[in-house]
């Protein structure tokens, strides 16, 4: 994907460390850009929240909420309360509130709670409540692996899901099941539970895309996460980082401050680096 990568040297405290935990996103994110893992996990900086991560965020709950329900219950009516019931309250955190009078947004949310109903019966859905949002904790290829599932459903299958709101995945969508294929994984590790199949339901485009867990792709999500770990700590000590310019280098919030895009940037993690992002808005967790 990359279109040009290049090492970039960073300031970063003698002290400076790696989570001691690996997510899929922070896994995906190095994959994507390292310098962009170092501004997010090591230098700590958080990026501004965005319309689509208020709008993911709000539509996971109310579906969790209505998987909760028993399966006569799980209607569009009662789908809607939910909505109500938790749409303005997640709005009103000081992270989302910027977004409370978005209504492209709240279309969005509707939409993709409606398009549930057109995707799938939530009334047939076997799932039980304690596999809903499931924790994932397990060392996986000596990384500590965490993760959340939306759902597992054994219905004689046994199914990993995950919900995705936003645009169709298009051609990407082999990089998208890169997710519940490490999951999977983490399945058979931690609970040492076969998964038979993968599964993404993209709310928004009315898609379902479901696979066979395959052996060699879940066992490969593993190789890259030991991969992504050992890259991560050998960029950590050697305070050096692979920039990766990508089409995606356009919605980055670090761009700014990207000397593999800027080439008059300051040393990432430097105090000149930091008033910069600090002036556009960004701030540290
Ligand atoms: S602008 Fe591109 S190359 Fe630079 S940190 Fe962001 S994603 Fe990486």
């Amino acid at each position: 994907m990359a279109e040009k990568s290049m090492r970039i040297d960073v300031e970063q405290p003698t002290t400076a460390s790696l989570p001691k935990r690996v997510s899929y996103s922070q896994m995906s994110l190095y994959q994507q850009c390292g310098l962009k893992y170092f501004f997010s996990y090591i230098d700590g900086w958080r990026e501004p929240p965005t319309s689509a991560l208020a709008g993911g965020s709000i539509t996971h709950e109310v579906v969790e909420h209505l998987y909760r329900l028993s399966p006569n219950d799980r209607t569009l009516e009662a789908a809607m309360d939910l909505l109500r019931e938790h749409g303005p309250r997640m709005l009103k955190a000081t992270e989302y509130k910027p977004f409370e009078s978005d209504m492209k947004m709240k279309h969005s949310v509707k939409e993709a709670i409606e398009n549930l109903f057109v995707v799938e019966d939530p009334k047939e859905v076997v799932v039980q409540p304690e596999h809903l949002e499931m924790e994932l904790s397990v060392p996986i290829n000596g990384v500590n692996f965490f993760g959340k599932v939306d759902r597992f459903t054994v219905d004689g299958v046994n199914r990993v899901t995950d919900y995705k709101t936003g645009k169709s995945p298009g051609k990407f969508v082999d990089d998208k099941l890169a997710q519940p294929y490490l999951y999977a994984l983490g399945f058979k590790t931690q609970f040492e539970i076969d998964v038979d199949e993968v599964e993404l339901i993209f709310l928004n485009a009315k898609e379902v895309v479901r696979r066979p867990a395959d052996s060699g792709l879940v066992i490969e999500q593993g190789e890259k996460l030991a991969q992504m770990r050992a890259g991560s700590e050998s960029d950590v000590a050697s305070s050096s980082w692979e920039a990766r310019v990508s089409r995606l280098c356009d919605y980055c919030a670090f761009e700014r401050v990207c000397p593999a895009r800027r080439p008059e940037a300051p040393i990432p993690g430097s105090t000149a680096c930091d008033i910069q992002l600090t002036d556009a808005g960004l701030f540290h967790k």
